[in-house]
């Protein structure tokens, strides 16, 4: 089921070339209504192809307004309940709601070094681009072949 947008909560990412929620749909569904002609709602986001939604909530951990929710399929959420996290630098909160009104609220670790701070290569060997005609370096029908230098993108 796919996600929607409340335009009270939304402002567009304060009018940036490119929406949180836009950069990091990988099914690049979702989409800013510049001047409103597209729904009525001018700077604010819309989900425009609901029937291509992944529900990965990307888009919903990632909004910095927490303007984006989704709309869940009825076996596991059902109409009146609802699934909303909030996504913290650390930790993730997920705020649960069910139909009778009980609330519930869920913190969990995302990250066990600090934002930004991943280096993925420490700790490993230069590369040696010499090495490249050697075996090992390059599969075939997952058959190792020598490497052939042809075969590289040189930029
Ligand atoms: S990320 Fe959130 S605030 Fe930004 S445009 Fe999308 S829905 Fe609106
Ligand atoms: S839930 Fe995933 S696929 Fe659907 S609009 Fe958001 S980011 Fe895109």
């Amino acid at each position: 089921m796919p996600t929607f947008v409340r335009t009270d909560k939304c402002d567009g990412c304060k009018g940036g070339d490119r929406t949180a929620c836009m950069y990091i749909c990988p099914h690049d569904l979702m989409k800013l209504d510049v001047d409103g002609s597209e729904t009525g709602h001018e700077m604010r986001a819309f989900n425009q192809e609901p029937d291509q939604c992944w529900e990965c909530y990307s888009c919903v951990k990632i909004c910095p307004q927490n303007a984006i929710e989704a709309r869940h399929y009825a076996d596991i959420v059902p109409l009146g309940g609802s699934v909303q996290p909030l996504r913290g630098a650390d930790s993730i909160m997920w705020t649960i709601k069910f139909r009778n009104g009980t609330m519930k609220r869920f913190k969990f670790p995302i990250r066990t070094t600090a934002e930004g701070s991943i280096d993925p290569y420490t700790g490993k060997p230069e590369a040696d681009i010499s090495k490249v005609g050697e075996a090992g370096f390059f599969n075939l029908g997952g058959v190792q072949k020598p490497g052939d230098r042809s075969e590289l993108i040189c930029l």
